[in-house]
């Protein structure tokens, strides 16, 4: 007998059929004695659904009403895998993320888990019952209803996990496991065996949208080991844990490519002390996260400054930075849409050589002019066309010899 935590994702409860599907895995997993806590995302399209109405009726809704909204996806899925494993004769209870005991700091719409109160699903599974989480949402302490981030139901599995201390915890997708790249974008990826919680970060951060960055974060800082495996099969996944030394031998892990981002150029402004302190100053004010950063060198006292923020809040950063022109000499502010950030990934880039020649060289013989670069101990990521960025990813991939073996 084991403790299970299983999480399925949106195309995995997309309809009653799934649901359906789902809880007949779930119920196996349960006769065969174990204690199952499941964790289930809103019907997949629902939550941009939601915003998309939210939105419609004003531009820029209030937080804690769009989280009351977004919070809706999950309760319905609960409540209907709940009904679902009822008609195979399993008992199952839905629990809501307050009720599950899970307390965010107030941050609506971004909240962090503080902590896991795991009394109720405790009492629940020893009482022998299956016991079903909205993924996605929590409470704070004034009972307010949060949300944690687009994807945040990876963070509330493994949350859930790390709190019952659960033997395993399975994240079910739409993929059989973490890929060498998305293989939506490039077909020959290779599905992987194991990868590091550093990696399976970056990966993440990097626009590798099988799991949320911060659901990661959270599993390293806990040491959760999880699987990512497909609920439409019951072929193996990926296991995500710490680090050993064999990983090293591999030099890039994966690639991943970013559409979410914009450019944003400061052109012609003052080439001297306190320019950029002052322009990333009033983007932090404004609450803008700034990616990658370039500033050329300056000529006859001028220079442009260029970075990277979220597509949302391009208008935010425009605006900031507008503000603070005249202080920082004049000139313009342009934000190019038409961007992507294509990284490769692997920790054995901290003991070899020649992993930016190599993605350099796959893009310049494929036409792709590199925009910024910035790299990490474990990470490079370059800024190109929005246009090429798929191409690109594929011949980068390739060029690293990630595909399968034919
Ligand atoms: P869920 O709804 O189950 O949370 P998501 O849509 O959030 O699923 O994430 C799964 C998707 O992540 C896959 O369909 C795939 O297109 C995408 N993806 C991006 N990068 C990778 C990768 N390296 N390996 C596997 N899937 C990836
Ligand atoms: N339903 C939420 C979203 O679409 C959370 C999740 O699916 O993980 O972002
Ligand atoms: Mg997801």
């Amino acid at each position: 007998m084991a403790r299970i935590v299983q999480k399925y994702g949106g195309t995995s409860v997309a309809d009653v059929e799934r649901i359906r599907s789902i809880a007949a895995r779930i119920k196996k997993s349960y006769d065969e004695k174990n204690d199952v806590v499941v964790v289930v995302s809103a019907r997949s399209g629902v939550t941009n659904e939601l915003i998309g109405k939210a939105r419609f009726l004003n531009p820029s809704p209030n937080d804690r009403e769009m989280d009351m909204l977004l919070a809706v996806g999950e309760q319905e899925t609960i409540a209907l895998t709940a009904m679902a494993l009822h008609a195979l004769g399993a008992p199952a209870v839905s629990r809501t993320g307050g009720q599950a005991g899970i307390l965010t700091d107030p941050a609506h719409t971004r909240a962090r888990i503080v902590s896991i109160n795991a009394e109720n699903i405790e009492a629940a599974l020893k009482d022998r019952n299956i016991v079903i989480v909205a993924g996605f949402q929590g409470v704070n302490a004034e009972g307010q209803i949060t949300t944690l981030g687009r994807g945040g139901s990876d963070l509330s599995a493994i949350a859930v996990a790390s709190a019952v201390k659960a033997d395993l915890c399975q994240i079910f997708t739409d993929v059989e496991g973490v890929y060498t790249a998305d293989p939506r974008i490039v077909p020959d990826a290779r599905k992987l065996v194991e990868i590091s919680y550093d990696e399976m970060l970056e990966l993440a951060s990097m626009g590798s949208k099988v799991m949320q960055a911060r659901a990661v974060e959270f599993a390293k800082k806990y040491r959760v080991v999880f699987e990512v495996r497909s609920s439409f099969n019951e072929n193996p996944g990926t296991i995500v844990k710490e680090e050993v030394v064999s990983m090293e031998d591999v030099v890039v892990r994966g690639v991943a490519v970013d559409k979410s981002q914009v450019k944003v150029t400061v052109n012609n402004i003052s080439d001297r002390p306190g320019t950029a302190a002052r322009v990333f100053h009033t983007l932090a004010d404004a609450e803008v996260v700034v990616d990658m950063i370039v500033q050329n060198v300056g000529r006859g006292g001028r220079a442009n400054l260029t970075f990277t923020v979220p597509r949302d809040d391009a208008d935010r950063a425009k605006k900031a930075v507008e503000v603070v022109l005249g202080e920082i000499g004049g000139g313009t502010v342009a934000v190019t849409n038409e961007v992507a950030k294509l990284s490769v990934v692997g920790v054995g880039m901290r003991t070899h050589s020649g992993v930016a020649s190599t993605l350099f060289t796959a893009l310049s013989e494929n036409n792709v002019n590199i925009q910024l670069i910035s790299t990490s101990e474990i990470k490079i990521s370059v800024v190109i066309d929005l246009a090429r960025a798929d191409e690109a990813a594929r011949a980068v991939h390739e060029a690293f010899g990630l595909a399968k073996e034919a």
